[in-house]
């Protein structure tokens, strides 16, 4: 059995207007053939992947085509776009015959002038492996289904839980994969289109409105004639067309079944709809007078700037705060703007410097003028273990103090601050902090063995929990909680 692996990865936020670039793609590595496989033993659903390779008993000969991954961001540029969409054609035309396709794909990716980038490559692989070679599509579950996704695949399956299991889902993937190739399965898909859209704020799936709806999902999975089901909450800044949750059920030959589960699932989520909306942030002054009169580290969610759900990382509002309001224990907070980079990184240690920092990239956010000291800098580049990526770029780096608020000031946002290895690497302990803004909305994992709690903070942006305000231009209407429709079928 011959089995082919791709990988393309990005997730837009239409509402940071800064477009992602070929740059991005390479900071994340760009890896093909069998390099693509070494970088990722061990790590997310391509790490997956191989362990249900290894672990199926069967003989199968993987052909690595290519892995491409930017993070979220902006909309991809068309030259982006045509890199990977010439890079699939020539990858599957170099691999030969193949038994079957693992496409491993975000789902979320818009480019310049295309709202479904995964459809288009999908459709792609189709015209040139024909409709009988099985294509077997893994998502992370913040994608936006669309109907030439579906149309492009045999079957799909997305993530399980948030923060996500990547490994874990793209082993059950592959198994999938691995059945329908030896013709042990005939998947049959039926799948439903939500007019539901939400912040994230109740996106973990270890509590609240979202458990309910994953919980449902692995409940209905023990049924041994539903091979899977998958639950798409839509990252929530994404303005395009066919945008809005998903549900997607497989069943193993049974229409009639796929069809009655993907109307179970709609009508839970859809009954959960006001639940999704509860915020639980507080204005960034009160949050961080809060977190200051805290023993130990707390985590402040700055959720309208959150680089893991496509904001550039640019927000001074946070900063703003701290200074505002006088903390009296030490902070940490990562700031995109390579203009401040470039007047800074050159200076001597310990120099003293007045510069304006951040609002440079996304058009939400006002510069801030400082002045400070130049603590630490160098190159941005990093190679993390545990993390769902081998290696990202953030640019040159420099650690600027202003008072108590220690700067992370990066060219590219990298992952944000969202790891403290970042921290590590320029020689400052997180632990040893007051405070940490972290620039997601879900993602805490790396810090909470060692934080006292989260605060979510009530902050604008292009990721801000406020979604009604938003100019909202493609996506289809009425869509909740914009307006109200009376059922999920929009
Ligand atoms: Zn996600």
């Amino acid at each position: 059995m011959r089995l082919a692996l791709f990988q393309f990865g990005q997730e837009a936020d239409t509402f940071n207007p800064s477009p992602t670039t070929m740059d991005r793609f390479e900071g994340y590595g760009l890896y093909e053939g069998q390099e693509f496989l070494d970088k990722m033993v061990g790590s997310g659903t391509v790490g997956g992947f191989q362990a249900a390779v290894e672990a199926s008993g069967t003989a199968i000969e993987v052909v690595p085509l290519s892995r491409g991954w930017a993070g979220a961001g902006g909309r991809i540029t068309a030259e982006a776009l045509h890199f990977f969409e010439d890079r699939l054609r020539r990858n599957l035309a170099a691999a030969g015959q193949i038994d079957g396709l693992a496409m491993h794909l975000h789902g979320a990716c818009s480019a310049d002038g295309l709202d479904d980038v995964e459809g288009q490559l999908l459709a792609i692989a189709r015209e040139l492996l024909g409709p009988d070679v099985p294509v077997v599509l893994t998502l992370d579950h913040h994608a936006n289904i669309t109907q030439r996704k579906i149309d492009n695949c045999h079957l799909l399956v997305g993530f399980r839980t948030q923060p996500h299991d990547p490994f874990e889902t793209g082993i059950a993937s592959t198994e999938l994969l691995i059945r329908l190739v030896g013709g042990e399965i005939r998947p049959v898909t039926a799948w439903r289109k939500l007019r539901l859209i939400s912040h994230q704020e109740q996106y973990l799936t270890s509590g609240g409105p979202m458990k309910v709806w994953f919980d449902r999902a692995r409940e209905l999975e023990r049924d041994p004639r539903v091979l899977t089901i998958s639950n798409f909450p839509m990252q929530p800044w994404l303005d395009v067309e066919e945008g809005g949750w998903a549900t997607v059920v497989v069943t193993d030959g049974d229409p009639e079944l796929a069809e009655r589960l993907a109307d179970e699932m709609a009508d839970l989520a859809w009954s959960l709809r006001a639940e999704y909306q509860v915020t639980t942030s507080v204005p960034p002054d009160v949050a961080v007078r809060d977190a200051d009169g805290d023993a130990g580290l707390v985590i402040l969610s700055d959720t309208g700037d959150s680089v893991f759900g496509g904001s550039a990382g640019d927000s001074t509002a946070l900063i703003e705060a701290m200074l505002r309001v006088g903390i009296t224990g030490r902070a940490l907070v990562p700031l995109v703007d390579a203009g401040a980079v470039a007047a800074l990184a050159d200076l001597a240690l310990g120099s003293t410097a007045t510069v304006s920092l951040g609002g440079s990239i996304s058009g939400f956010f006002r510069p801030l003028e400082v002045t400070g000291v130049v603590r630490r800098s160098g190159p941005g580049h990093m190679v993390l273990q545990d993390f769902f990526h081998p290696e990202f770029d953030m640019g040159r780096t420099v650690i600027f103090e202003v008072g108590q608020v220690t700067i992370l000031l990066t060219e590219e946002a990298g992952i944000g601050g969202n790891h403290p290895a970042v921290y590590r690497a320029f020689g400052i302990e997180p632990a040893e902090c007051r405070m940490v803004v972290l620039k997601t909305a879900s993602n805490f994992q790396y810090y909470t063995p060692f934080a006292t709690r989260v605060l979510r903070v009530d902050t604008v942006g292009p990721t801000q929990s406020d979604i009604k305000t938003l100019k909202w231009e493609r996506i289809p209407r009425p869509m909740y909680p914009l307006e109200s429709p009376a059922t999920w079928r929009g």
